[in-house]
Parts: C-alpha cells; structure tokens; sequence
C-alpha cells in the first residue's frame, strides 16, 4: 500500500499498476542477511537493498535503509537480536520502499540522517499520506557529505551527494574501512530503471553522477544496489556502474536521435524492446515506458 501510495504520489506518469508488480516481484522473499566484509553486509526482504553494520561486540550498529515496517523488524531481531542500540540510520533517498520502516529504526538509532533534499521529498510524500504508517523526518541532513566515525573507531561511515539523478536527494553511503558503498537506486542492476523528475530526479544528470561515482570509489569498493532484476545480484563493483551509466548514456542517445528523426513518443515506445547499444538491460519493461518518457521531456 505504501509502495502503491509512493508511485501515485512521485510521479504524474500514469503507470497504472502497483510498484510491486512494475518491480517483478511476486511475494516476499525468504529472509536473508548476507555478510560482505568486515561487518558490513545487505539485507534483502521486500523493498529496496538494506545494508547494515553489525560491530564485533554486538553493541550499537549502522543501518542504510528500511523497507517497510515488518521487514525492518525482521532484520533487526536477525542481525542485532536483542541489542537493538543503534549509532546510525540512514537513507539513500526518501522513496516509500527504503524509509518505509524508519518508523521502527529511527528511535532506536542515535542519528538518523539523509540528504535535505531527501528530508524535503519525505516531508512532501508524507503530507500527501491517506494509508500506512507514518514516517518520521530526521532532524540531520547535508548538502555535499556527512561523516559519522564510530565509536569503536573501526569504521568510517561518509554520506556523499553526487547531484540530481534517481531523485534530487540521491546519496551514496560509504563505509571506509570495509569499502563498500550502498549505492541505493542510483544503480539496478540489469532492469530498467525508476526515475522520479517530481522529486528533482534526471535521466540526463544520472550519466554524470554515474562517472563521478566510479571516480570517487576505487576498484576494491563493493557497490550494494537498490534493486536487481531477478537471478541478478544487488552487489557488484565499477564495471557494474560503468555498465548502468552506458545504459543511460544510450537512451539519452536513442531517444535524441528518434525524436530528431520524427518519431513519436507513442510510435516510439510500441517499437522498443531494449535500448540500442544496452541490450542487457531489458527486465522490468513497465518502466522502460517511463524511462523513454522521461528522457523525450528532458531532450
Ligand atoms: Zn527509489
């Protein structure tokens, strides 16, 4: 419902359908922590990618995203169990399926942070609210980056706003020690991705914070995703990014040339199957309409 409330809310494209079918999915999946390195590992249950941060002695921790309310309980009796102290919750962005369950992380965390203009998206999303339950706004937000070391002294965790992309309050969560970044929906893997311009997203602007991205964190980073099409990973590395930020630069370069040639949007989107030049993206193809609209009103 929250996800339904998101879609309708985010975006003037009428889609006509649930997020939960636009993202594939058929029910939830099984619940599952998986480690990555050094304490830092994802989460997947419903929703966008959590990454979390469980420290040695058990005591406090780092949360990147939420879901929804159950799944974020879920994941904090599976990896914390009864220690539920928590130094940090923070978001990627402010999308429905990532601060869903910040309602029951946030007063467990000492900061709960995100981008201000993710603060802002939220703030909007949730006055527009008629179903689920509410989710508080944080009281820190950053414009460029935030840092946070923790008081274990054993990890680093950086916040890093790279411009307009997904949304306008895009962030990317580095943690330093272990090198691994969430990425959030800056990057899906192999399916079409969700582009939000009511919430100061671009398609054309995603190409450059793809590349500043890649330049930014080096080629040990493990790159966690905000989504992946089913069978493909949510982790991956800078050929992942490199991969994605072709695929952009491909539509921005198809949807130009269409629309110079005479084609119409309508004409244009019944003969698409995949993108010319990044036929590896071509799961979730009720997006691939939007991704298509999106970048003929950016052209
Ligand atoms: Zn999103």
């Amino acid at each position: 419902m929250q996800r339904r409330r998101f879609l309708t809310t985010s975006t003037a494209l009428a889609l006509g359908a649930p997020l939960t079918s636009l993202l594939g999915r058929s029910g939830p999946r099984p619940l599952t922590s998986t480690p990555i390195r050094n304490n830092v590992g994802f989460y997947t249950n419903r929703g966008g990618t959590i990454g979390y941060f469980r420290p040695d002695g058990g005591v406090g921790g780092v949360v990147v995203d939420s879901q929804f309310p159950e799944p974020a309980a879920a994941l904090l009796e599976e990896v914390y169990g009864v220690t539920k102290r928590l130094d940090l919750l923070i978001n990627t962005h402010h999308h429905g399926d990532h601060t869903g369950g910040n309602g029951v992380v946030a007063p467990l965390a000492r900061e709960y942070v995100m981008h201000e203009r993710a603060r802002q998206n939220l703030e909007t999303a949730e006055a527009a609210r008629t179903e689920g339950e509410a989710v508080p706004l944080p009281k820190t937000t950053f414009a460029k980056d935030w840092e946070l070391v923790l008081p274990e002294g054993n990890e680093t965790v950086t916040a890093r706003h790279f411009g307009p992309a997904h949304t306008g309050g895009d962030a990317v969560i580095h943690f330093e020690n272990a090198n691994v970044a969430h990425v959030g929906d800056l990057l899906f893997n192999r399916r079409f991705p969700y582009v939000d311009p009511a919430a100061g997203g671009s398609l054309t602007n995603w190409i450059a914070v793809m590349r500043k991205i890649r330049r930014h964190y080096d080629r040990d980073t493990v790159f966690i995703f905000g989504h992946a099409a089913e069978s493909y990973p949510v982790t991956g590395d800078r050929a992942d990014l490199k991969s994605f930020e072709n695929y952009l630069k491909s539509l921005r370069r198809y949807v130009k040339k269409e629309k110079r040639q005479g084609t119409s949007l309508e004409a244009l989107k019944a003969k698409t199957v995949t993108i010319p030049g990044a036929p590896e993206w071509r799961f979730g193809e009720r997006l691939r309409d939007v991704n298509l609209e999106v970048m003929w009103e950016e052209i």
